[in-house]
């Protein structure tokens, strides 16, 4: 928030708050303002993500699977710079798949992140350098801290819309050729109806 002090006409230091230039809904995953900015992902830019391709093959390559919005508040690679942003993941399968980010490591491994639950129910997965994959439950309210040496990615395992905040460092910069090469350690698949946390083969 940016504040302007004036003197009044009585010689009275009064102070004029002047609105930020970004607001949200928090639970709408919506933020307008200047600048923000959006992009989108469909399944066909997720080609070789999901286990099941024939799946996904019969898909439509245009569906978006999720769409995330961010203030660019400070230039990508600024030392100290905070970026914020929001990301609604959309419900649905591929095969027996949960709809999902492509997920990341961070470029620098020293660069933490928070995540904040909004709406919707997941699973955080979260993977170390020895490929070691485990997952957070996701709730409305739930609030994850990543450590910067952890790849992350998040999974929607229910059937509405998963919304979660984030903040995160402008200059952790992304890597995300190695989970484009080798995935995670574990998918979150359905099993029996429930999701289920199992080894990638
Ligand atoms: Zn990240």
């Amino acid at each position: 928030m940016n504040t302007r002090h004036a003197e009044s006409s009585e010689g009275i230091l009064e102070t004029e708050a002047q609105g930020p230039t970004v607001h949200l809904d928090w639970l709408k995953g919506a933020m307008k303002g200047a600048p923000v900015l959006r992009s989108e992902k469909t399944l066909g830019e997720l080609e070789g993500l999901f286990h099941d391709v024939e799946a996904q093959v019969r898909m439509s390559a245009g569906a978006i699977v999720y769409v995330v919005q961010w203030w660019q508040a400070a230039a990508a690679g600024e030392a100290g710079g905070l970026l914020w942003g929001v990301t609604i993941v959309k419900p649905g399968k591929v095969g027996d798949e949960f709809f999902m980010t492509h997920g990341h490591f961070h470029a620098d491994r020293t660069r933490a992140e928070y995540y904040v639950t909004a709406s919707g129910h997941g699973v955080l997965v979260r993977m170390d350098d020895s490929r070691s994959t485990w997952g957070e439950a996701m709730s409305p309210g739930s609030v994850h801290y990543i450590n910067g040496q952890h790849a992350h990615r998040v999974v929607n395992t229910g059937d509405e819309p998963l919304i979660f905040w984030a903040c995160w460092g402008a200059d952790a910069g992304y890597d995300y050729g190695t989970i484009r090469e080798h995935g995670f350690g574990a998918r979150v698949v359905e099993r029996a109806g429930r999701p289920a946390l199992v080894p990638n083969e």
